[in-house]
């Protein structure tokens, strides 16, 4: 098995390693989060660098990347910040389902502005009843010409209040039916009216930003439903895939970049007249944190290779978001013992990957559907 890069996906990391050192010094990221402020410069940026359209078809202006460019992208982001991250994996995953399940003509509409940065994307699925259990869901659209309106609420939507943000929104469309037969993806867009957003205060990822959204009435042209009506659950399977072996490589890139911070400062802070890596206790948790993130990146590789390939990868990709979010909350976790009391400082990194790590075991699928995912494969009925 080769799990060598190619010359061109070395280049691209080259390429998002250089943009993230120029554009999101360390500075930037801190002042961001203290601010809760949205990353708009970095955004462009972004977008200037073609990595918005990287891995949609060239037939539609896209580079022609793929999954494996894709994951490339979404370490490096994340290694900076995975809640940066969540800006870029918003839109890119939402225009990854336009791309698999709209019409022809919903692709020339909506591609062209997501590349540009004219328009950003969220998702929002999770409701106040409805987490794990989708099927709990209740916000609905009923049809009134050629409109649909829109009422209810949905909760936990990622980026859904940035400026210009055309929300991905998963609601019923046939109350009567369960929601695998009766749920459609809307897009609607964040200022229409009859749509209120709050900010929600958060725990981390507070840049990207964490929304509830009300829907009172909102009308929706019908040409917004993506996939068909009634199609929805369609469009949730098609891009599970992909985003969650893109929650993996967040995830890898938080932990490889909170074990950065933790191990230069073991070889750095000196106690006793040595420096604490010195410590049999903090040098073997970090040569097995250093295990653990290589093993979660392996798993992250193989099941990012196998999407590309075209397998059917719902183990590996469910075991690589599963470690993967599990190893950055112990490696911030670690680090922060490792830092001692400037760990838990708000003037220092590691508290701010103590506080992103933590959502990854609960955002895209808490770690227990993940167990409950492979349980099931397993031939294991779980209740
Ligand atoms: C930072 C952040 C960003 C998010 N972004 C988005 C977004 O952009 N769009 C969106 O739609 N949603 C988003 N979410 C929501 C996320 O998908 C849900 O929080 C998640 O699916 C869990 O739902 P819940 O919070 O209602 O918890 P619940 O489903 O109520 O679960 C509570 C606990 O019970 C456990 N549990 C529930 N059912 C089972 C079961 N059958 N077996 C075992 N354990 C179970 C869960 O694992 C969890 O530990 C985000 C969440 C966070 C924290």
């Amino acid at each position: 098995m080769d799990f060598a890069f190619t010359d061109e996906q070395k280049l691209l990391r080259e390429t998002v390693r250089q943009l993230m050192d120029t554009h999101a010094p360390p500075e930037y990221i801190r002042r961001l989060d203290r601010e809760q402020a949205y990353p708009y410069e970095l955004y462009e940026k972004w977008v200037e660098a073609g990595l918005l359209s990287m891995p949609f078809p060239e037939e539609y202006d896209g580079l022609g990347g793929s999954v494996i460019d894709l994951t490339i992208i979404a370490e490096e982001l994340a290694r900076k910040s995975p809640d940066f991250f969540m800006s870029y994996a918003g839109s890119v995953f939402t225009g990854l389902n336009i791309m698999r399940k709209g019409t022809e003509e919903q692709k020339q509409h909506w591609l062209p502005k997501l590349f540009a940065g004219e328009v950003r994307m969220a998702i929002a699925i999770s409701e106040p009843e409805a987490g794990s259990d989708i099927g709990a869901m209740r916000t609905y659209a009923v049809r009134d010409g050629d409109h649909y309106v829109v009422n209810g609420q949905k909760l936990w939507a990622t980026g859904a209040g940035a400026k210009d943000t055309v929300m991905n929104v998963y609601l019923k469309t046939d109350r009567e039916k369960n929601y695998r037969e009766g749920m459609s993806l809307l897009l609607i867009d964040n200022d229409t009216p009859g749509v209120q957003l709050r900010k929600l205060d958060m725990l981390g990822r507070r840049c990207t930003g964490t929304y509830e959204v009300f829907f009172n009435d909102v009308r929706v042209p019908a040409d917004r439903v993506v996939g068909g009506e009634n199609k929805g659950w369609d469009c949730v399977l098609a891009g599970l895939q992909i985003e969650r072996v893109c929650s993996a490589a967040g995830s890898c890139g938080g932990a490889l970049a909170a074990f950065d911070l933790a191990l230069n400062y073991a070889k750095e802070r000196v106690q006793f007249g040595r420096p604490i890596g010195t410590n049999q206790s903090i040098a073997h948790t970090l040569a097995d944190l250093q295990t653990e993130i290589d093993a979660a990146r392996t798993l992250m590789w193989r099941a990012a290779w196998m999407v590309s390939e075209g397998q059917d990868a719902l183990r590996e990709i469910t075991m690589a978001k599963l470690f993967a979010s599990e190893v950055y909350v112990k490696v911030a976790n670690a680090g922060m013992q490792i830092f001692g009391g400037y760990g838990y400082s708000m003037e220092y990194d590691m508290q701010r990957h103590f506080r992103d790590s933590r959502s990854s075991t609960i955002a895209a699928g808490t770690s227990e559907m993940q167990r409950n995912v492979l349980a099931g494969l397993m031939g294991l009925k779980i209740r």
